[in-house]
């Protein structure tokens, strides 16, 4: 469990976010939604410790967690950022990186590291890239070699910015569906999503953010019917039913 009490952060004095009080519930999908520069990505910085707050405190566990070493924390929780450069390595080695807040001092890794590299890759599908370059790969095949590593890496906790954004749409399933499968390993996920059919369609709770503050943090069919989405994106939303009678998808229309 991850809890932000009143937090307040932001960057260079300036308030971004303001009074944020929010518990991330252990083994569920929490999407944060919200307008385009409305404190999103700088929540899940805050929340994962990479961003010190102004104010507040944030607990993990039972835990305060700016008194965890950092090799620790990472141990319990990962960050996937949203813009990242393509490094030139392969990869077995990206995925390997992981396993580095469980190195010993020499940095070597054990027999336990290899394994756990080489069934991250097997559970990703990706074996048969395994010594490719990862600048050799697709946009969502690199994507599943990174939640390959946060595999690796093995924490309770994994904070995902955008981890569709730029994908096709075949490949954003594949990579939800395989969000979804995090969370029945028991893992704790919190991303920042931009398309709203995708966050309220996988999601078990939904924070939806405007200028820096939570309106409402409920699960989707609470925050479809509280029409906050459709006051804060200026839209009308609508919920179809799909052919199997129980499937819920969203569709948005200019207000
Ligand atoms: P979102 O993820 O919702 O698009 P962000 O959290 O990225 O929003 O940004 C919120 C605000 O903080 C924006 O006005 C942005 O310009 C500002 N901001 C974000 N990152 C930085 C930074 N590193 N330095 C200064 N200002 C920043």
């Amino acid at each position: 469990m991850i809890k932000l009490k009143n937090i307040t952060a932001g960057y260079n004095k300036v308030e971004v976010i303001k009074n944020i009080n929010i518990e991330f519930e252990e083994g569920s999908i929490t999407s944060i939604i919200g307008k385009n520069g409305c404190g999103k990505t700088t929540l899940l910085k805050t929340s994962a410790n990479l961003l010190k707050p102004f104010k507040g405190e944030i607990r993990l566990g039972d835990k305060d967690i700016f008194s965890i070493p950092k090799k620790e924390l990472a141990k319990k929780l990962s960050f996937l950022p949203q813009l990242r450069a393509v490094p030139n390595i392969t990869v077995y080695n990206l995925v390997m990186h992981g396993r580095y807040p469980y190195l010993g001092f020499s940095r070597t890794p054990q027999k336990k590291d290899k394994e756990l590299v080489q069934k991250a890759i097997e559970d990703m599908g990706l074996n048969q890239y395994i010594n490719k370059n990862i600048y050799e790969l697709s946009g969502g095949q690199r994507q599943k070699v990174y939640i390959a590593m946060l595999l690796a890496q093995d924490t309770d906790i994994i904070f995902l910015d955008e981890p569709t954004t730029y994908l096709d749409i075949n490949q954003q399933l594949e990579i939800l569906e395989i969000i979804k499968r995090l969370k029945e390993m028991a893992k704790t996920i919190i991303m920042v999503v931009h398309d709203l059919n995708n966050a309220l369609s996988y999601s078990d709770k939904i924070c939806l953010m405007d200028r820096g503050e939570i309106v409402i943090c409920d699960t989707p069919q609470n925050v479809f019917e509280s029409r906050e989405i459709d006051r804060v994106f200026k839209v009308i939303s609508s919920q179809v039913t799909l052919d199997d009678k129980t499937t819920k998808q969203y569709v948005f229309n200019l207000k």
